[in-house]
């Protein structure tokens, strides 16, 4: 099925939409990319365009494969645009009930074969798939940031995904040129469950003043061997999207460890969302 998917619906054209957008129409997909903002639908364009041609100048692309890709992208803000997708893989706010109003209004727009898969970090696909009358046919496909670029890309099965519907979305990610790991649906999964506490614990260390930023980012770069310090890590990710995750893990988890630092929340309150907004943990002006 998989090799069947021949248009693509991505929603939300952020960061990941953007990036994942691209890695479809690089596969060879027709793609439609939504989003109620012009403005980052513009902004997608252009690092897309950016994006496309950093990887033909650095000769890891064919130059009218890049081409082509960039020529089957097509930019909307209309819903109904996507009713010719078969497969619409959403990456909007991370917040359940938008994504639910959203899985509820696809279900009734797209074909009854097509999947509905969702790029969360950390919310439930099971309680996702209630919102739509194909509940076998609603997956987690979440993609590390940026998407271009990261090898992995995570497959979560919601209590009622079927067989069919993980094999279409896993071949799917290996034809985007990934490699698949599979998780069950509990909160985070495999990569936040461990990610997003060691970064809230490096914020924690921030807070109470056991070293700098710089010290702590060179201590866990360095001493673990990771391309980046946790902080960051999360000033790349967005602060208000490990926020998130941290609620979400403290409330599907249901233990006190999993509570956000409190500067963590400060920083978000302030705006301080990260390198999107020129200002996180660390000054990005
Ligand atoms: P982002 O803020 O960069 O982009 C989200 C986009 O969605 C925005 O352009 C916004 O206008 C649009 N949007 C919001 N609500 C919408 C709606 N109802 N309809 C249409 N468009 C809407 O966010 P992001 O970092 O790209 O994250 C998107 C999703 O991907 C989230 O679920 C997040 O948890 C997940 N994710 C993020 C990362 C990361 O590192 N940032 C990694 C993996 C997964």
């Amino acid at each position: 099925m998989g090799a069947e998917m021949k248009v693509v619906g991505v929603i939300g054209a952020g960061q990941m939409g953007a990036g994942i957008a691209q890695l479809a129409a690089v596969s060879g997909a027709d793609v439609w990319i939504l989003d109620k903002d012009v403005g980052a639908l513009k902004n997608a364009k252009m690092s897309i365009y950016d994006s496309v041609q950093r990887f033909v100048s650095k000769g890891q692309l064919d130059k009218e494969v890049g081409n082509n890709a960039i020529a089957r992208l097509q930019y909307t803000s209309n819903l109904e645009d996507l009713r010719s997708a078969d497969i619409v893989i959403e990456a909007i706010v991370e917040n359940e009930d938008v994504k639910k109003k959203l899985f509820a209004e696809l279900d009734k727009i797209v074909k009854g074969s097509a999947i509905l898969a969702s790029n969360t970090s950390s919310i439930s696909i099971t309680r996702l798939a209630t919102s739509t009358n194909r509940p076998h046919q609603v997956i987690g496909m979440h993609f590390m940031n940026p998407p271009p670029i990261m090898k992995l890309v995570e497959i979560i099965r919601g209590a009622d995904t079927s067989d069919e519907t993980f094999n279409a979305t896993k071949k799917l990610a290996e034809r985007f040129g990934k490699i698949v790991v599979c998780s069950k649906d509990y909160s985070g999964f495999i990569v936040n469950r461990i990610l997003m506490p060691m970064i809230n614990e490096a914020f924690h260390a921030l807070y109470t003043g056991v070293a700098t930023k710089e010290d702590i980012d060179a201590g866990m770069k360095l001493g673990t061997n990771q391309p980046m310090g946790p902080l960051q890590l999360a000033d790349f990710i967005g602060l208000d999207v490990c926020l998130s995750i941290m609620k979400v893990l403290q409330a599907g988890l249901g233990d006190i460890k999993y509570a956000p630092c409190p500067l963590l929340v400060q920083y978000v309150d302030a705006g301080r969302l990260g390198k999107k907004r020129g200002i996180g943990v660390y000054n990005y002006r």
